[in-house]
């Protein structure tokens, strides 16, 4: 199994788990579920290994049927408001 540095945010412990990672491709959001990733203890920052990232992009370009297909609405955010 692989071993997680410190967070490179927070400097919080990075375990390994299971998560449900969204990657955008061409325009396109992708999203995995049950991908081996490293998760801060602290922020929740995600990372994943080269090996990982490496598959999930091998997957959006050879994958032809998907186990299912979501929409997402997508609002952009008028004038008048700030932060
Ligand atoms: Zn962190």
């Amino acid at each position: 199994m692989h071993k997680y540095g410190d967070c490179s945010f927070c400097g919080g412990e990075v375990k390994c788990e299971k998560v449900e990672f969204d990657y955008r491709y061409k325009e396109k959001l992708y999203i995995f579920k049950d991908v081996p990733a490293g998760v801060c203890q602290q922020c929740g920052e995600k990372y994943l290994t080269a090996k990982v990232a490496k598959e999930i992009e091998r997957r959006i370009q050879t994958k032809e049927k998907w186990d299912k297909t979501i929409l997402v609405p997508i609002d952009v955010f008028s004038e008048g408001i700030t932060a």
